[in-house]
């Protein structure tokens, strides 16, 4: 039972192969630049034990769907090939950033479906429309095979209004489809799920908060399973200090930066979205390189650092108010999987709110699932690897054979 996992950028693809037995990952890769000469595949190969085999292969591709013909030439070529046809795939799943309020659910992809793709362009410029390029790359080469679409924007449709709505004239909200929208849906439905099995506890009597802190980051305040409120807003700009986007700022200092510049607002957004967060305060947005800059006594490294942790520690302070009783923080994602500073620093000084860390268990856990708080913290601390592709095959395995 096999399923193809496809997560398209605006000038990438993403695709990692699953054989839903074990489950297992079989391979998985990363098309980079499509559309420039210097476009390049790398592709790794899981063997059933041992570390991964990555080969590189330099080519222009032009297109998302020459991208996708590459990959189903690797999948398919060779006398042992890892997928003998397209019948041996039970799905293809695809992550959309953007489903709108037209999509209630994860879907088998139909007409219908493309065209709800097509309307969200709107709200997701860059996203959706490679998105879609991968869908109906991935429907013109493998036909039979359904694709599946997996909403990044799903697990935050369950906000109450007075949560999702925002404060500007009502009208924008019926004509331009103004209001919060979540992302890093799959990410937090999954590491809430995970925590629940770690923690042995039912997931509808479970209350946590996701911290999903990567190069994009975004928290979600979670009750009994379902996403009660969430950092990310209309786009992915909001919320936490990430690695290039500033996230929360005043909302008139893009005006007062363009009257400061006279760059338009085109201009500024690319400003906000790409050459800010930790890179516009220290001119780094890597966490590793951050912390060898503070060793080396530079201040803006520091503070970058310091503002990160403290915008954490407030979404925890009004998460923990939203859900009343809070059983478990669970971070995930490059930096909430492998950075122990960012976690204590962000945890510190909580221990009032029931919430202590044991510095041993959290400086000694990198990359895997474990706990970090002490057994008597009333809130349970922990590190839950994420896995979106994961997540999607399962959704494809559900909806495909229901
Ligand atoms: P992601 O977007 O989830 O792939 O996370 C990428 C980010 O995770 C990088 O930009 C780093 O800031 C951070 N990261 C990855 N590995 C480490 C590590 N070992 N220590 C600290 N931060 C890390």
């Amino acid at each position: 039972m096999k399923v193809l996992v496809i997560n398209s950028g605006s000038s990438s693809l993403k695709y990692k192969l699953f054989d839903l037995a074990g489950p297992r990952a079989i391979c998985a890769g990363l098309v980079e630049r499509i559309g420039s000469s210097q476009s390049s595949l790398a592709h790794t190969l899981y063997p059933d034990s041992g570390p991964g085999e990555k080969s590189e292969i330099f080519e222009c591709f032009e297109t998302h769907t020459q991208a996708i013909e590459k990959v189903a030439e690797l999948l398919m070529a060779g006398d042992d090939p890892l997928v003998r046809s397209a019948q041996e795939l039970l799905a293809i799943g695809h992550r959309v950033a953007q489903g709108g309020e037209f999509f209630k659910a994860n879907c088998i992809v139909d007409e219908k479906a493309i065209e709800g793709i097509r309307q969200n362009i709107v709200l997701a410029p860059l996203h959706n429309p490679a998105n879609l390029a991968g869908i109906e790359a991935a429907m013109a080469h493998f036909p039979g095979v359904p694709s599946v679409a997996v909403f990044d924007t799903l697990f935050a449709g369950s906000l109450p209004d007075y949560v999702y709505r925002v404060a500007l004239p009502a009208a924008f909200y019926k004509d331009f489809k103004v209001r919060r929208y979540g992302f890093h849906g799959t990410s937090h439905a999954y590491v809430t799920r995970k925590l629940a099995d770690l923690m042995e506890k039912p997931l509808d009597n479970l209350n946590n908060i996701v911290c999903h802190l990567g190069n994009g980051s975004s928290m979600t305040a979670v009750k009994g399973g379902i996403c009660r409120e969430t950092s990310m807003g209309m786009t992915p700009t909001s919320g936490l200090i990430m690695g290039t986007r500033c996230g929360d700022i005043d909302p008139s200092l893009p005006a007062y930066l363009s009257s400061c510049t006279g760059k338009s607002a085109a201009e500024i957004q690319t400003i906000l979205d790409r050459e800010s967060g930790l890179l516009g305060i220290c001119g780094m947005n890597d966490m590793r390189d951050i912390h060898k800059a503070i060793s080396q006594g530079d201040d803006n490294a520091r503070l970058a650092f310091e503002m990160l942790c403290h915008g954490i520690k407030k979404y925890i302070g009004a998460y923990y108010a939203v859900l009343g009783r809070l059983d478990a923080i669970a971070f995930t994602a490059g930096i909430g999987e492998n950075d122990s500073q960012v976690r204590e620093k962000c945890l510190e000084g909580l221990e009032h709110l029931g919430i202590i860390v044991d510095q041993e268990l959290n400086a000694g856990l990198r990359g895997k699932s474990g706990r970090i708080s002490t057994h008597d913290s009333a809130v349970e601390v922990w590190v839950v690897p994420t896995d979106e592709e994961l997540e999607i095959a399962t959704i494809c395995k559900d909806l495909v054979t229901a």
